[in-house]
């Protein structure tokens, strides 16, 4: 069973206010990220950044020197061939790769300015912060009521009317909620393929996470139900930052704001999604978006 989606509600976010300046650079790191950004809006707020950031599966070196901010309230897209680090860079916002025995991390990822890999942090309470949608919809053998209240009941919360109203807002913010609503005592497993995906995206957000990571969540299912996703994606930013890993660039171009093109372990381009898709500076980038190679 996977628990990673059941914790309890974080700290309220700091204060996001959109039309915060941008944060002041500093570290010739910090610029090359910076710099990589193609056309972000100057009311742009970063939330995570990668500095430097290599690693390791013992001795193959699945990630090198990649710079990417993840910017507040915005989707940001990584894109790129299968075997290219999409995933393993995206389990080092939550440090999903500590897991892994012989993998090693080297350069810096901060949120909010903080270092997540420092000692003091502890990784469960980061990934209270950071929750994650993965591939495949991976319910819990129980209702769906008790699958999305599981995080919180878990960290301590039992007040049933509370527990109702986190229930109904997060099965609500995955427009899951009126499919549901008069059988949430019902099995999670009886629920579709894409209703499962959507009890999972609900049973992140009942924790209140400031930042999801989504693991090609749609790949598996079909294309009205990867629609539904998409769509919820489009809706729940208002509120949340996310991370999608996808190999489906229409849904990259579709969803994103801000797209990352990794190739062979290299963050090849970061940008503004439409200058990503439109005017891509880099040829390999043109030659994949273009479908020349996959
Ligand atoms: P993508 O998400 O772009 O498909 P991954 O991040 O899953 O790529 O994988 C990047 C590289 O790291 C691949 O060569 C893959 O085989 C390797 N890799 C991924 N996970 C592990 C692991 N747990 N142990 C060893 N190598 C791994």
């Amino acid at each position: 069973m996977n628990l990673m989606n059941s914790e309890k509600p974080a700290a309220p976010p700091p204060d996001t206010n959109k039309a915060a300046p941008p944060p002041p650079e500093v570290g010739s790191a910090s610029r090359t990220a910076a710099a990589t950004t193609r056309r972000a809006g100057t009311n742009e707020r970063s939330r995570a950044e990668a500095r430097d950031v290599d690693f390791f599966y013992g001795d193959f070196h699945a990630l090198k020197k990649i710079n990417l901010l993840v910017y507040d309230r915005r989707i940001t897209a990584l894109i790129g061939p299968s075997g290219c680090g999409k995933s393993t860079f995206l389990r080092t916002l939550n440090r999903m790769n500590d897991l892994i025995e012989g993998a090693r991390l080297e350069g810096s990822v901060t949120i909010d300015g903080q270092d997540i890999y420092a000692p003091s942090v502890d990784p469960a309470e980061l990934r209270k912060r950071v929750g994650m949608v993965f591939q495949r919809p991976n319910p819990f053998p129980m209702s769906i009521f008790d699958n999305v209240a599981y995080g919180p009941r878990i960290h301590g919360l039992n007040n049933k009317k509370t527990l109702g109203e986190i229930v109904e807002r997060s099965l609500k913010q995955a427009a899951l909620w009126d499919e549901v609503k008069d059988k949430v005592k019902q099995s999670a497993l009886a629920l579709s393929g894409g209703q499962q995906q959507r009890l999972c995206i609900a049973r992140v957000l009942a924790v209140e996470p400031e930042i999801v990571l989504m693991d090609e969540p749609a790949s598996a299912l079909d294309p009205n139900s990867t629609y539904r996703i998409e769509e919820l994606m489009q809706e729940i930013k208002a509120d949340y930052t996310i991370v999608l890993v996808t190999h489906n660039m229409q849904q990259a171009a579709r969803v994103s704001d801000y797209t990352g093109f990794f190739l062979k372990g290299e963050l090849m381009e970061f940008g503004a999604t439409e200058m990503i898709f439109t005017t891509p500076e880099k040829k390999a980038t043109e030659d994949y978006i273009r479908g020349r190679f996959g």
